[in-house]
């Protein structure tokens, strides 16, 4: 035999109640009669709470009466045959109308007592169970309404009894016996004392009456329907990629209901456990889903952790004082004078220096406990032997579950790794020695955004996220959209992450969209849903999104988000760019960028400032990190200054192959902005910062490769007459070189600590002798490679090959978050 506990959710419409008029039906056919556990319809218990509180303030609570009797009623018109609804409607009219006497009395005397509380809150499961016992037992007439009241005997705790089991199981059997045959309705949640007088289980109490009722009769099984899949790793209102667990122990489930997954309610597992009874947790609105098991002995399910939960609203409360350090009993009494006063403590944690205690209690628990420790600690607080406790609200509980974690060492590293990088402070951590648990307390606000990064960080199996704000919808911001577009089936198929572009912004327009931005058609989105562009209100939004792994790329080549880099970085939140300017400019903010990104534990990756999508920052991080010394660096790395020379051969003039070059787009407009070499020396400069080198744009050594008439003529159509008119210069350089058998070529080198950039001749042994088309091309020298340099070669321009730099950099911050 089963017993079948259906929450609020599951009874309160007639929808869900048709449902579960199936369930039922299934199992009867199946295995027999099974036992019924009935909560109050959803948002019963609370509408029925609030008007007590009303009552007792003298307010009027004829609306919600009405309310709650229409809920039924309108339950009972659809799903009962009409010849069997009065009787129906005249008991549910009697409990109302003794409800609404009940309210007016608390009303009268202005007093709710937690006696009275529990009362007025009995009417709830009382009407649903009668309710749906008529409904269901319209078939056969099979039903037996049973109030649990009248078999679950607890002590007086007003709001969460204590059960008195022994006595409770005999009730159940005696009831259960002279009800053979029949299937009972039971109400959840309810109970009463020796006088018979009302009692509670204790919020979501429901559950518990269903294990009290499965160990009574000894059921194979006691199944928990509700609204969703099963227990799951998360809450799923919080986390959207929460998924369902198939088995987890009595243990884990207690841990984890116990910090804040409301699906099952603790004390429901002690009965279960005593007897071996497994609690199945299933979903009225998708019956055939399995549902997950809770059971004694689990299969190991291979998870460091099964779940994470959390419990929203804590306050805690720090002692500290010399007079509690070696000083045996302290803590003894503190605690036993919470327990005393009934106060729950959450967590404990205390310094092994002894000088502090901190503990975690309800908010609503955090005046009275101020006040008793006040009391209890007069004469040392007086003595100065403590200091005057210090309270903290706005705080909450993230916890980690598992049995896992017993054998696996690593799994605090991972924990404090996914909250560290994601900016979030830990205010007081516990872990219980059965290694189950571990607990961490943060900020309120940061809580959403820790539980999404700890869940990515430990459920490998699913896709982690990316959160990316993308300013820049130039020619690669566009062409990354594109990209991003393209690969996202194969990276979340092959890589296990998922990239949402969250954010949009150019000069004119921005939008955001934690959900993520459609990215097939962004420039509408942007254009007709995007608000005004400020760059500052940009940050300030990446900032109060507030989501876990963000990436800010920096697709533009202005010096304006620069200014931000650092407020950036300081949030927690990597970068990633084509942007050269930050690099480039101070030394000193160079430095302060790397310091601020390793303080705050996040990733600054420019691979495109240098060469676009070409290795060459990684390949020389890595040459340096792996302790070889760099002895030079040759490189080319200007698109159209290798064009040119490239071509610069034959019959062909040096103004003729400059206008090609530009006719070709691959020049600036004015085509000595490329020749003068700045954007070249800017790479350089980048290089030799990252090799090791203090050098300012000062330190580098520029020869211009123009005579001074063509760098100074006003307009680009004088520049290129004095082109012409220098041609001698460029046609002697050029025999010079041919006579030689060398060639020309625009080379920046680093040495010695100095970087120069000016023309060379260079012969076939040299790597450069060979370059083609707007190549570029770097060699590094070394320790290791000595004798023949290392080279690394090829397209190092354009929107491709730049963007797919940039999405490169954003996988590997990916890579490095979890
Ligand atoms: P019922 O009314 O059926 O008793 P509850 O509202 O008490 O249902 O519990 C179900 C709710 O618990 C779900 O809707 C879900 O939002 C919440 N919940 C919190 N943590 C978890 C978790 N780890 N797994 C599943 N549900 C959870
Ligand atoms: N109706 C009660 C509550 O809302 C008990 C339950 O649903 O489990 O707390
Ligand atoms: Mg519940």
């Amino acid at each position: 035999m089963k017993i079948l506990k259906f929450g609020g959710t599951s009874v309160g419409s007639v929808e869900s109640i048709s449902k579960l008029l199936q369930i039922i039906e299934k199992e009867q056919k199946q295995s027999g009669n099974p036992v019924i556990v009935l909560s109050a319809m959803s948002g019963v218990t609370n509408l029925l709470s609030s008007m007590a509180d009303k009552a007792a303030q003298g307010g009027t609570f004829s609306n919600e009466l009405k309310e709650l009797e229409e809920r039924h009623f309108d339950v009972i018109k659809e799903l009962l045959a009409v010849p069997r609804q009065n009787p129906v409607f005249t008991k549910l009219r009697i409990l109302f109308n003794e409800l609404e006497d009940l309210l007016q009395g608390v009303l009268i005397l202005r007093e709710l007592t937690p006696r009275t509380r529990d009362l007025v809150l009995s009417y709830g499961e009382r009407c649903s169970t009668f309710m749906i016992s008529k409904i269901a037992g319209q078939k056969s007439d099979e039903d037996v309404y049973v109030n649990a009241a009248d078999v679950i005997k607890t002590d007086s705790s007003f709001g969460q009894a204590r059960v008195n089991m022994e006595l409770t199981e005999l009730l159940i059997r005696d009831c259960y016996n002279s009800n053979k045959g029949k299937m009972l309705f039971v109400t959840g949640f309810i109970a009463s004392n020796d006088e018979g007088r009302i009692t509670t289980l204790g919020r979501g109490g429901s559950d518990y009456t269903a294990a009290i009722f499965g160990s009574a009769l000894n059921a194979e099984e006691i199944e928990i329907w509700t609204d969703v899949n099963g227990m799951m790793t998360a809450d799923p209102r919080m986390v959207k990629k929460a998924f369902s667990l198939p088995e987890l122990s009595y243990t884990e489930a207690m841990e984890l209901s116990f910090f804040g997954a409301k699906v099952i309610y603790p004390p429901t597992m002690i009965p279960a456990f005593m007897k071996k009874i497994p609690i199945v947790i299933r979903n009225t609105f998708e019956p055939e889903f399995p549902g997950s098991v809770i059971k004694h002995d689990c299969e190991n399910s291979g998870l460091a952790i099964k779940g994470i939960s959390s419990i929203n609203d804590i306050s805690i409360i720090n002692i500290e004082g010399s007079g509690m350090v070696g000083k045996a009993g302290f803590s003894g009494r503190l605690f036993s004078l919470l327990a005393r006063e009934q106060i729950n403590v959450i967590l404990i944690t205390q310094s092994s220096s002894e000088h502090s205690i901190t503990f975690a209690i309800h908010p609503s628990d955090a005046a009275r406990a101020q006040h008793l420790i006040g009391q209890e600690f007069e004469l040392e607080l007086l003595a100065k032997k403590i200091e005057a406790p210090v309270f903290e609200q706005g705080l909450s509980v993230l916890a980690i579950v598992g049995e896992n974690m017993k054998q696996t060492p690593g799994i605090s590293g991972k924990l404090f790794h996914a909250l560290g990088r994601n900016g979030i402070n830990v205010r007081a951590i516990a872990q219980g020695s059965s290694e189950y648990n571990i607990s961490v307390v943060i900020s309120r606000e940061d809580l959403n955004k820790g539980l999404n990064a700890v869940h990515d960080a430990f459920f490998v199996e699913l896709n982690k996220t990316l959160h990316v704000f993308c300013l820049g919808t130039g020619n690669i911001g566009t062409t990354l959209f594109k990209q991003l577009l393209e690969h996202k089936d194969f990276l979340q198929k092959h890589n296990g992450i998922q990239i949402k572009v969250v954010g949009i912004g150019n000069t004119r327009k921005m939008f955001f969209d934690a959900e993520g931005i459609e990215l097939e058609n962004w420039q509408d989105t942007l254009q007709k849903e995007g608000e005004p562009a400020d760059l500052s209100h940009f940050v300030e939004r990446m900032k109060s999104m507030n989501l876990p792994n963000c990436i800010f790329a920096d697709n533009t080549a202005s010096l304006k988000p620069i200014e931000f880099y650092h407020e950036i970085f300081s949030s927690n939140i990597s970068i990633v760019t084509c942007n050269k300017i930050g690099n480039s400019s101070s030394f000193g903010q160079y430095k302060l960028f790397r310091d601020t990104a390793r303080l705050h534990g996040v990733d600054f990756f420019y691979e495109t400032n240098v060469g676009a999508g070409l290795p060459i920052v990684k390949t020389l991080k890595d040459l340096m990190i792996s302790g070889d010394r760099i002895l030079s660096i040759e490189a080319i790395l200007s698109g159209t200054i290798s064009y040119i020379f490239n071509n610069y051969k034959g019959d062909i003039t040096f103004h003729d192959i400059v206008k090609q070059a530009q006719e070709k787009g691959y020049t600036e407009p004015d085509p000595r902005d490329d020749l003068r070499g700045t954007d070249f020396m800017r790479k350089m400069l980048i290089l030799a910062r990252d090799a090791g080198y203090e050098l300012e744009a000062a330190d580098v050594e520029i020869k211009s490769m123009l005579p001074e008439s063509c760098l100074n003529a006003e307009t680009v159509d004088d520049f290129y007459k004095t082109l012409q008119a220098e041609n001698s210069f460029f046609e002697d350089m050029k025999k010079q070189a041919e006579n030689e058998k060398k060639v020309l070529r625009y080379i920046g080198k680093l040495e010695n600590g100095k970087v120069k950039i000016g023309l060379q001749m260079v012969d076939d042994a040299h790597p450069f002798y060979a370059l083609s088309g707007s190549d570029n091309i770097i060699s590094f020298i070394t320790d290791r490679y000595k004798e023949r340099p290392m080279v690394v070669k090829g397209p190092g321009a354009g929107a491709e090959v730049t963007a797919a730099g940039v999405f490169a950099d954003i996988v590997h911050v990916g890579a490095n978050k979890f």
